[in-house]
């Protein structure tokens, strides 16, 4: 069963990687479609997340949760200067076009 998708493969590995410590078997499907954007609706294009074995889905949907709440309490989002693409706090730049973030210099 799919449990979460996003537009970019390393959120949905990092959840991946939140279950898998928590001992839920998980996989991610779609990873390599994102070339393929464009011909097919975007929500479909991104990569997913999958649960097996249905008696850990309940688990693994609290996580997923907690894990969405933790990162949008952490930081607010942003919206990209020159795309106008709606950004995630946790990135320092855009994860459409690259540009950085504005409250966010390089370091
Ligand atoms: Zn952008």
């Amino acid at each position: 069963m799919r449990i979460y998708s996003a537009p970019v493969l390393a959120q949905v590995a990092n959840i991946r990687h939140i279950l898998e410590m928590h001992g839920i078997a998980c996989r991610i499907q779609g990873e390599y479609r994102s070339g393929a954007a464009g011909e097919i609706p975007p929500t479909e294009a991104w990569p997913e997340l999958w649960v097996d074995d249905p008696a850990q889905l309940a688990e693994a949907q609290r996580l997923v949760d907690e894990a969405i709440q933790s990162a949008d309490t952490a930081q607010p989002g942003w919206t990209c200067p020159s795309c106008r693409e709606v950004n995630e706090g946790q990135f320092g730049a855009c994860w459409n076009c690259g540009t950085d973030c504005p409250d966010n210099p390089p370091a």
